[in-house]
């Protein structure tokens, strides 16, 4: 699979067995994603929240 970077819309690959919750690096500008949602073919990703980061309920 395959997603855009929000940062630099670099295409990021991405392992068939990917789980909601696991990090990804682009490998173009490093920027740390985590994936929130996977569908079919489809995974979506948000900023990987920091460490000490209020988590925003
Ligand atoms: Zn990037």
């Amino acid at each position: 699979m395959k997603t855009k970077c929000k940062e630099c819309e670099g295409d990021i690959s991405i392992a068939d067995d990917v789980v909601i919750g696991e990090i990804i690096s682009c490998p173009d500008c490093g920027t740390d994603f985590e994936v929130f949602e996977v569908k079919e073919k489809t995974v979506s990703l948000k900023q990987a929240e920091t460490v000490g980061e209020d988590w925003g309920e």
